[in-house]
């Protein structure tokens, strides 16, 4: 047993549900009105306010969020959609969804954000929409990004999952693109256990959105037809069923409340992290984005081949017997079977990012980790990297 092992294991991530949470629910579920309703209501308008975004659309995941923005933005088959394949399998899925095909454009060599150079030698006549991924939080370059969708005509959808909060240029992620999809998934920075947001400044889209994210049942259907009564309804769009429940929205309103101060110890996560890292040799810190300030929804390291004698994964593994938990994000789309077949692409296409994952070790980072616990993770590792120097 090694003597960095830690007694209890350090999971990579747990989410955090204080006493407000909980009696929101309980509150919900005695209130009789369980799937979406005022509290849906509520958490949208919260959630539009604090981004300063003119309208925010509840639904059940991001992933519903992305298929839904690209549905009504009118993506449909025969239509390209350009993303990078350094990011989570949802953000090619939704594009399939709707009959598109996913094209993927490499990131940049030393940072996991799409490359816009690449992104403009993927435009062809059929690109109708370009999804950045904000990787980790860290905002990728929207000004090159939105200027390449307008010299195409294709509208930009972020995949802003990990993007709770992050500023480009000092604005926040959810104000820039027309759609901007956000995910309140259990491992993200605030929750709802599953749920997702879309921030559009656009009311035409947001009706579409709200529309379509509930059988394509139309409100103002209804209202033509109130002399039917209560009973009688309109689908005047094609529908899906992805709407958010008020019970997931009830964990939301107080998540929400609770961004701020998350943020703010995630930001001092990182600090310790980087102060404690700098001198261990063999492990390369992530660095900021070029272009904003990150939510900091992961801490990615790298481990520098050049420098010691493991790979990643055996990393992984002696961490895993020191008690502390990692993961790998993302093992990109190009390396997964099903995209290479449905898509032709293969394993050596997309160098940048196939070279940043094989290195890669997201470490343990969430709000209520304690400073020791980042200490027991640095000492791990540095162990690790001291035993197998080159
Ligand atoms: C988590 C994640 C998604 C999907 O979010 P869900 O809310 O689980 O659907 C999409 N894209 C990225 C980059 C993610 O990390």
């Amino acid at each position: 047993m090694s003597d960095t092992r830690l007694r209890e294991f350090l999971p990579f991530h747990r989410p955090y549900m204080g006493e407000e949470e909980i009696n929101e629910v309980i509150d919900t579920l005695r209130s009789g009105w369980l799937t979406m309703g005022p509290k849906t209501a509520r958490l949208e308008e919260k959630f539009a306010a604090s981004l300063g975004a003119g309208h925010a659309v509840a639904v059940n995941s991001c992933t519903a969020a992305l298929h839904l923005a690209l549905e009504c933005l009118g993506v449909g088959p025969g239509d390209e959609v350009i993303t990078s394949p350094y990011t989570f399998s949802a953000t090619a899925a939704a594009i399939m969804y709707c009959g598109a095909k996913p094209v993927f454009a490499d990131t940049e060599a030393d940072y996991p954000n799409i490359d816009p150079a690449a992104v403009q030698r993927a435009i062809t006549e059929r690109t109708k929409a370009i999804i950045p991924v904000h990787f980790a939080g860290g905002p990728c370059d929207m000004d090159a990004l939105m200027e390449l969708g307008a010299s195409c005509g294709a509208a930009v959808i972020e995949d802003a999952a990990h993007a709770l909060p992050s500023r480009y240029k000092g604005r926040r992620i959810g104000t820039i693109g027309p759609a901007t999809c956000f995910s309140l998934y259990a491992g993200k920075n605030i929750t709802t256990g599953e749920g997702g947001m879309i921030a559009t400044d656009s009311a035409e889209l947001a009706d579409q959105l709200r529309i379509r994210r509930l059988h394509g049942i139309s409100r103002d259907a209804w209202k033509r037809y109130t002399a039917e009564g209560s009973w009688y309804y309109e689908v005047s769009e094609r529908g899906f069923k992805y709407n958010m429940t008020d019970i997931n929205a009830a964990i939301g309103l107080h998540q929400l409340d609770r961004l701020e101060a998350f943020h703010t110890r995630r930001v001092e996560i990182v600090a310790l992290y980087d102060a404690l890292l700098a001198d261990t040799p063999g492990v390369l810190c992530p660095r900021p984005s070029s272009y904003g300030e990150s939510s900091w929804h992961l801490y990615v390291v790298r481990i520098d081949g050049g420098a010691v004698s493991v790979d990643r994964n055996s990393v992984i593994e002696m961490m895993k017997q020191d008690n502390i938990g990692t993961s790998v994000h993302f093992i990109p789309l190009h390396l997964h079977s099903f995209y290479q077949e449905r898509l032709g692409v293969t394993e050596n296409d997309f160098p940048n990012s196939r070279s940043l994952y094989e290195a890669a070790i997201s470490l343990p980072l969430f709000p209520t980790m304690s400073n020791d616990d980042v200490r027991a993770v640095v000492a791990s590792l540095g162990r690790i990297m001291a035993e197998n120097r080159r």
